[in-house]
């Protein structure tokens, strides 16, 4: 029997309701590799069997997981015999390309025990950056999970070479789920959650369990901790949760060693960290602007054009006043004002060669000009997202 001090308060309970954790259908769990090996220099086979547990009762309960898992580096050194941390870029891809197999094998082991396929899923940047690549890589994983395969997602870290690097398996699994439209990721990590402050140095530091908002005192609470052989610690667990709470998806982070985390917390049980999200963007073009990629071009617009928008308007080409780089239709965009500020980011509807052409022009006037029929904006409202939007939600401490 647990604990009374495990219990859910019905005031916890509420809010966690309010945030969707016990409703969540489609759940993105990311395990990182020091969950994985306890601390130890190697992955801990009895680590995976428990994950797989946890994932496959859950699965059971009709809903849909994607694994997103580290391990790769640590397990290709492991199979080698390196025991040094691993230095050089070149050095870890080769040691990613030697664990990821072995890694995939033992959850393939686990998972099958328990009546249940894994598919490995390894994705870059560029699968996110390109928006035909992201709508790809989305009908994969959806497929996958039709057929009730748990996908086990990492990063492609051989040939992820830095400028296309996402760097931490915290980002790529809030990436993950904003690619999926999940309702939850859970980050399982060897802390508790956000701490007020580094709980080894501050006998008096107290895990904080909802944020509302990631100001400035969250981001100093992160700074505190460290985990000790994942790429992150708490700063890139901030920047997933943000990336995720921006796409409408409620983030958890808590600690991977309490035995079945994540069917606990569907059972209402709380424990980690909330981050409480934002409303779900409309668009799924709008969720991939959350994303934060990287824009391909620039247009600058006038000062109507400027209030149009941030009344909830369309980009229409008379309010174009210049275009800046290359891009396609269906690419990120800038759209600053004339004096340089950023006031949204959006997807175009036209290459930027067309935009030159149609600059300064009334809607009614682009056929002509162009010589077919076109659309009648240049980056229409349900694929724009306002600048200075980020919401700057504040911490609420209430336990
Ligand atoms: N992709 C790396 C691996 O599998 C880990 C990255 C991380 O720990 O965030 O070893």
């Amino acid at each position: 029997m647990r604990p009374d001090s495990s219990r859910p308060d019905s005031e916890a309970h509420l809010r966690a309701d309010r945030v969707g954790v016990e409703s969540a259908r489609r759940i993105v769990l990311k395990v990182g590799t020091s969950t994985l090996t306890g601390g130890k220099a190697v992955v801990d086979p009895r680590r995976i069997t428990a994950l797989a547990e946890d994932v496959a009762a859950v699965v059971r309960q009709r809903r849909e997981v994607i694994v997103v898992s580290s391990g790769a580096i640590v397990t290709g050194a492991g199979l080698l015999g390196q025991r040094r941390p691993v230095r050089g870029l070149s050095h870890k891809q080769a040691l990613a390309a030697v664990g990821q197999p072995l890694l995939m094998q033992r959850y393939a082991a686990a998972f099958e025990s328990l009546g249940l396929r894994v598919g490995q899923v390894l994705l870059t940047q560029r699968d996110f950056a390109n928006r035909r690549q992201y709508v790809n890589a989305r009908r994969t994983l959806e497929a996958l999970l039709g057929m009730g395969i748990v996908p086990i997602v990492n990063e492609n870290d051989t040939v992820s070479i830095e400028e296309i690097q996402i760097g931490d398996n915290d980002t790529l699994s809030a990436l993950v789920a904003n690619l999926v439209g999940a309702d939850l990721l859970v980050i399982l990590s060897d802390v508790e959650g956000l701490m007020t402050d580094d709980p080894r140095r501050h006998r008096d530091a107290r895990l904080i369990p909802e944020v509302t908002r990631i100001d400035a005192s969250v981001l100093r609470a992160a700074r505190q901790s460290r985990t000790a052989q994942g790429v992150g610690g708490m700063a890139t667990k901030i920047t997933a949760a943000r990336i995720a709470t921006e796409a409408g998806v409620t983030t958890i982070v808590t600690g991977g060693e309490r035995p079945q985390p994540l069917v606990r917390l569907l059972e209402g049980e709380r424990h980690g960290t909330v981050f409480v999200p934002e409303p779900r963007p409309r668009s799924g073009r709008r969720r991939w602007l959350a994303l934060g990629i990287p824009a391909r071009g620039t247009v600058v617009i006038d000062d109507g054009a400027r209030e149009a928008l941030r009344r909830g308007g369309s980009l229409l080409a008379a309010g174009v006043v210049d275009v800046q780089g290359t891009f396609e239709p269906g690419e990120a965009i800038l759209i600053r004002d004339t004096g340089g500020a950023e006031v949204a980011r959006g997807v175009s509807s036209y290459p930027s060669a067309q935009v030159v052409r149609i600059m300064g022009i009334r809607s009614t006037e682009i056929a002509r000009v162009l010589g077919v029929r076109a659309p009648k904006e240049v980056v229409h409202r349900d694929n724009l997202i306002l600048a200075g939007n980020e919401g700057d939600r504040a911490v609420k401490r209430t336990r």
